[in-house]
């Protein structure tokens, strides 16, 4: 099955359908496997087509933005990693805001819209993320996230249908937005505030500067690790279980942010996934607290 599905990938996406391609090139912490492929796609109907060939030959398939939310377990990924690019990487201001591809950078975004003078995005400058990524985890900070701002979402469902709807038709909570199984976000829409474009580049510098003051931003880390349980914080209930510095392997409670884990460079995806254990289950036994991951553990049986 897989040998014919190679063979489409690879006679219609050449050298953009890499195979065994590891997923610590593609992952902001640095760790994983190979999946079995990594498929870079230019526009909607390159998407529409591999979910199809995907779905026929019974192969998983799972967007990747920028990886920066992403475990990737040793064993890899055994399916189709889907990296969008090309037109679906496109940034344009629009009436009230900007419509963004699924893999646009979010920080491209963030600065673009504030040299225009679009106010509201500023919260989310020094977060890694795609916008489908950000989009998809509803990334948020300093009291914003992306659910207050996307106003129209377009999405490929898993039977290949493209479909623009309001993002309020699509649910979201904390660090949580509900996609249909097997959709990917092609584009977003942002509705966002005119404002001086100074006011609105000074506040975009300070909140980023205040993120650089707190955490480790130079390392290979993949943001916060756990979320903040109810009226609390990880990072403080960690700092507090005199966590910080912990380390298995490679992989150390960072010491500028509890919640954050560092790869100091060979850590691997078990060392992060130990720690993370050994950790929450500290908190748990100091505490009486359970910590749940904000990181997604992929690849693992
Ligand atoms: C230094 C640092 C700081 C961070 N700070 C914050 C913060 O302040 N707030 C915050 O919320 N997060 C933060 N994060 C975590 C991370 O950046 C966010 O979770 C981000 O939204 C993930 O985006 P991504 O593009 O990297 O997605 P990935 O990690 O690649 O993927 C995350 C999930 O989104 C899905 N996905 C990705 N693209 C699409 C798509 N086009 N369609 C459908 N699903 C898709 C993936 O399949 C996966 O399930 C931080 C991370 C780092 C490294």
């Amino acid at each position: 099955m897989s040998a014919g599905l190679k063979k489409l990938l690879s006679s219609r996406l050449g050298p953009r359908a890499l195979f065994g391609e590891v997923m610590s090139r593609h992952t902001t912490w640095r760790v994983g496997g190979p999946a079995w492929c990594l498929a870079k796609l230019e526009d909607a109907a390159e998407a529409a087509w591999l979910v199809a060939a995907c779905r026929e030959h019974r192969m998983p398939y799972k967007a990747l933005g920028r990886g920066s939310n992403l475990l990737v377990s040793e064993a890899g990924y055994p399916g189709v990693m889907i990296r969008l690019r090309g037109e679906l990487s496109r940034i344009e201001i629009t009436d009230g805001g900007l419509e963004a591809g699924g893999g646009a950078s979010l920080s491209s975004a963030v600065r673009l819209a504030a040299s225009e003078g679009l106010s509201g995005l500023e919260w989310a400058a020094g977060i890694p993320a795609s916008l489908g990524g950000a989009l998809a985890t509803n990334a948020g900070a300093h009291g914003g996230d992306m659910s207050e701002l996307a106003c129209h979402i377009t999405l490929l469902d898993a039977a290949g249908g493209v479909s623009r709807m309001a993002g309020s038709e699509l649910p979201a909570g904390y660090r949580y937005r509900q996609l249909p199984p097997g959709s990917l976000v092609l584009g977003v829409s942002l509705a966002l505030r005119p404002a001086a474009p100074r006011e609105v580049e000074e506040r975009r510098a300070a909140l980023l500067a205040l993120r650089k003051a707190s955490q480790p931003l130079e390392a290979f880390t993949a943001g916060s690790v756990f979320k903040n349980p109810p009226g609390d914080h990880a990072g403080r209930l960690i700092e507090e279980a005199g966590l910080k510095g912990f380390a298995v392997g490679d992989a150390v409670v960072s010491p500028t942010h509890a919640n954050f884990i560092e790869n100091r460079g060979r850590a691997t995806a078990d060392d992060v996934l130990a720690l993370m254990n050994a950790v929450a289950l500290k908190v748990m036994d100091n505490f009486s607290v359970k910590l749940e991951p904000e990181v997604e553990v992929v690849g693992l049986a």
